[in-house]
């Protein structure tokens, strides 16, 4: 239910928001798209992202930028409960796809937020059947299996 006149050629996330493109996707509804990290810091981190191109957050719309947030605030209680890490951190920067979108990462530590593997791009990648599984348990505690 994307409008894709809104979306941009060559993004990454305008592709995963219209379904052209693959990814272990968790939620999705006519303006909000969530799935999993694919070099995620710890498992179960994932992305929630407007399924409208706009390159930062705060340029999103109020109804967009709510919409967002209250995906993000349901994802992250999903994931403290199967992940049970010691906080669930939001991160939105945004420097890899200029398409706004919040990071959510569960920290057993407090430097996860600020992982040098994550910085220098050195993270082991989970495989996809990994990846399959707890894109699975999300959507199993959202109801949506
Ligand atoms: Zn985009």
């Amino acid at each position: 239910m994307t409008n894709l006149a809104e979306h941009q050629p060559d993004c990454p996330f305008c592709a995963i928001a219209s379904g052209a493109l693959g990814c272990h996707k968790v939620y999705a509804d006519a303006s909000v798209t969530a799935f999993m990290d694919k070099n995620p810091i710890n498992p179960y981190h994932l992305l929630v992202i407007p399924n409208v191109h706009v390159a930062d957050f705060y340029e999103l719309d109020d109804a967009t930028y709510v919409a967002v947030m209250r995906v993000v605030k349901k994802m992250a209680a999903i994931v403290k409960s199967l992940a049970a890490p010691q906080k669930v951190g939001l991160v939105v920067a945004g420097f890899d796809v200029p398409h706004a979108h919040i990071h959510v990462i569960p920290m057993h530590d407090y430097h996860d937020i600020t992982s040098r593997h994550y910085i220098e791009g050195t993270l082991v990648r989970p495989d996809d059947a990994e990846l399959a599984r707890n894109a699975a348990e999300i959507k199993s505690a959202l109801g949506m299996s």
